[in-house]
């Protein structure tokens, strides 16, 4: 459970909107954020810094919204959600409200607004390579992810030497598992992830088959997610040793949200089957 600090209708001036006359001539917008975190350290020891300045926040919503400038207020709210993420560490998620009380429509509304939840999320990755120098490529990629301030808190397993799944005939892999925190969403984190493959030189010609780097995502949080493009949890974690024993030496215990298991309990599973292709 986790404990909120709000804000509630604070008022500012901007020219956020689509229509030229909101651009050129402005309007009052209310933001409203509810911001959870941990306060347990600052209701025990009464001390500010184990807590957010709730001044110094509305100071940097009042900036951004009368400075910079959006056409949608849900870009507007974004821009805030991330602000208070990146910007307040003890911060763990928050809702952000924007209202329109002057909104161009040609009914009577009291406001319009735009709601959305932000937070850091945990995610688990599987890293494989088997092209050029798959150590340094690896690296790059660790260093990519850690470098972007939307992630924080990387923690990478040892590196492993491991046989080829599913197309043979190419060269060992080196795999590895990664943990971190992310304010990115499922699908924005893939793309991420695909950006860094292109940027190591990716190029999907086989399925299965050599790549300088691939970056799958395992988990993200306990979701359960599946569409054309982004299958969550990972289908093939429970069948791959080489995401499995990674995955195991970061964190034995993260529960597969499918299964219900312990990763580690899923790694000895499939090392007793019948018909285990060991990898590494
Ligand atoms: P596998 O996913 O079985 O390990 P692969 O990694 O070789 O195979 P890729 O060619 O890298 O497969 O990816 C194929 C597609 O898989 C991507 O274009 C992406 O849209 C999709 N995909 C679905 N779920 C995920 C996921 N959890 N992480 C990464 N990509 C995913
Ligand atoms: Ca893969
Ligand atoms: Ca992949």
């Amino acid at each position: 459970m986790l404990d909120e600090i709000i804000i509630r209708d604070m008022e500012a001036f901007g020219y956020h909107g689509v229509l030229e006359e909101e651009k050129e001539l402005g309007q009052k917008f209310l933001v409203s954020a509810n911001i959870r975190l941990d306060a347990s350290k600052a209701i025990k020891e009464d001390i500010c810094e184990y807590t957010v300045d709730y001044g110094m926040v509305c100071k940097r919503i009042s900036e951004i919204v009368s400075l910079e400038r959006y056409d949608l207020i849900e870009a507007l709210a974004g821009r805030i959600a991330d602000m208070i993420l990146l910007e307040f560490v003890p911060v763990k998620n928050v809702t952000i409200e924007v209202k329109k009380p002057w909104a161009p429509v040609k009914v009577s509304v009291d406001t319009v607004s735009v709601k959305i939840e932000r937070g850091w999320h945990d995610v688990y990755i599987g890293v494989g390579s088997n092209m050029g120098d798959s150590l340094q490529n690896i690296n790059d990629a660790m260093e990519m992810i850690q470098s972007d301030k939307r992630n924080k808190d990387i923690k990478v397993s040892d590196k492993i030497k491991t046989k080829p799944y599913g197309v043979k005939e190419q060269d060992d892999f080196i795999n590895c598992a990664a943990y971190f925190k992310t304010i990115m969403q499922p699908k924005e984190l893939l793309y991420f992830l695909q950006d860094i493959e292109k940027r190591l030189k990716r190029e999907r010609i086989v399925h299965w088959g050599p790549r300088t780097i691939d970056l799958d995502i395992l988990f993200y949080d306990n979701i359960i997610l599946q569409d054309d493009e982004l299958i969550i949890p990972h289908p093939e974690i429970i069948k791959r040793d080489f995401v499995l024993q990674p995955l195991c030496s970061i964190n034995p215990h993260f529960v597969h949200p499918l299964y219900n298991r312990y990763v580690s309990e899923l790694l000895n599973e499939l090392k007793s089957k019948k018909d285990y292709e060991k990898t590494i």
